[in-house]
């Protein structure tokens, strides 16, 4: 039966001394540390080179991410490839992840509308986020969007003030002492679905690629 009270969180289903991501992924297959579980399809961890330089962290899988069980599959997944190739990163540079490894949705007759997982996801969802770090130790951290940017960095972290920035990472964190990886950098961006969503698609479009060229210059 699906919990209703809150979350327990993540942290009895990691392993205590994971040796690869592969084994991160294989038991978060069965987290019930939040709610989400229950109606999402599966877990949608990270995935991407375990010697990446650079991760990418959003904010939760979507309805495409949801059915495939990996992440950035969907519609914002391939305009952020074309903004990473535009921008001169290299792909087998970059491990991708979320801040909630479980799509958050409301039922619409048939369809599945994306919810912007709450903060009690947020904060359940992070030992495995703290584990990935852990093991990938990365150089550079890059935000996606608001969401991602406020479970790195805090609350009162706004992208569009300090997007494409570097900061000194763990120290930016919002609980650096969760973080055991060695003096890193990070930065923040819009996500690549506020591109989907804008107005003026290609204004957005290249300021993510310039938030981006900012990340590629760093590594
Ligand atoms: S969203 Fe995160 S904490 Fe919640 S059940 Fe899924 S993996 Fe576990």
């Amino acid at each position: 039966m699906p919990r209703t009270d809150a979350p327990v969180g993540a942290q009895e289903w990691v392993p205590p001394h994971p040796q690869s991501i592969d084994e991160l992924k294989a038991a978060a297959a069965g987290c019930e540390g939040c709610e989400l579980y229950a109606d999402a399809t599966q877990t949608v961890f990270g995935r991407g080179a375990p010697d990446a330089r650079i991760v990418f962290v959003g904010e939760q899988p979507g309805d495409q991410e949801d059915q495939h069980g990996l992440p950035f599959v969907g519609p914002a997944g391939r305009l952020l490839r074309e903004a990473v190739d535009a921008a001169g990163l290299d792909p087998a540079d970059i491990y991708i992840t979320n801040s909630v490894k479980h799509f958050r949705f409301e039922l619409r007759g048939k369809r599945r509308i994306h919810q912007t997982p709450g903060p009690a996801h947020i904060v359940a969802c992070r030992p495995w986020l703290v584990a990935e770090f852990s093991l990938l130790k990365p150089e550079l951290v890059v935000a996606l969007g608001a969401t991602a940017a406020k479970a790195l960095f805090g609350p009162s972290f706004r992208v569009t003030r300090s997007r494409g920035e570097l900061m000194a990472w763990p120290a930016s964190a919002q609980h650096p002492e969760d973080f055991p990886v060695a003096e890193i950098r990070a930065l923040a961006t819009i996500h690549p679905s506020a591109v989907l969503r804008a107005d003026d698609r290609d204004a957005a479009y290249n300021g993510l690629v310039e938030d981006l060229r900012v990340a590629a210059a760093a590594v």
